[in-house]
């Protein structure tokens, strides 16, 4: 059975950037249903029960037909949220260092040049879904967005930063205004992290 992760930080410790009510909701509402939502799909499969959600995600065809959208869905939520509480910090923000750095300039010149392209690409996401920095199969970065809760795993992507527009990510405090959110996100982002995993995703 699939688990809420505790966040590695307390629910207002990325004020003001984010509020607490937003983080406590989204945490123990709204990934908690995924959660569920995903071990019910689940109940009768063991075998894929067995299974982490990544290689569930990466292998979505050969997911049983009769809950393959279940598993998308929720099993994506439950991925997709694992990996964005753990991409923010209330150390966060600045710029990335290190090899992480050096792949961004190489690939888009610039880090504001990231930025940038990362924010429009969450911006234009039409309806709910996620802007996405990945790895591909080349270990080249790459920028994405994708609809609802849709891992880029599915499409062979790694993710190593990713940005919830989910209007459930920002409606309390942002309302319609989802580029304001996008530019404040960018304040609690952990480049530590996102940079071991961009290092994870080349062992791979
Ligand atoms: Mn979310």
């Amino acid at each position: 059975m699939f688990t809420l992760p505790d966040l590695p930080y307390a629910y207002d410790a990325l004020k003001p950037h984010i509020d607490a009510l937003t983080m406590e909701i989204h945490h123990t509402k709204h990934h908690q249903a995924y959660i569920d939502k995903l071990n019910t799909a689940l109940e009768k499969y063991p075998d894929w029960q067995q299974k982490s959600i990544e290689d569930i995600l990466q292998n979505l065809s050969s997911v049983p037909e009769e809950i393959r959208t279940a598993v998308r869905n929720n099993g994506g939520g439950y991925a997709n949220h694992n990996l964005f509480w753990t991409i923010m910090s209330p150390d966060g923000g600045g710029e990335p260092a290190g090899e992480l750095a050096q792949a961004i300039n190489t690939t888009f010149s610039a880090f504001t040049e990231l930025k940038q392209q990362l924010s429009a690409a969450a911006a234009g996401q039409f309806g709910s879904g996620w802007g996405w920095l990945a790895v591909d199969g080349d270990d080249q970065l790459k920028i994405l967005a994708t609809p609802n809760q849709d891992s880029t795993l599915s499409q062979g992507f790694k993710p190593i930063l990713g940005v919830d527009v989910w209007e459930h990510a920002y409606y309390l405090k942002y309302q319609n205004k989802r580029p304001d959110y996008i530019e404040a996100w960018w304040n609690v982002v952990n480049w530590r992290k996102v940079e071991s995993l961009y290092l994870q995703a080349l062992r791979a």
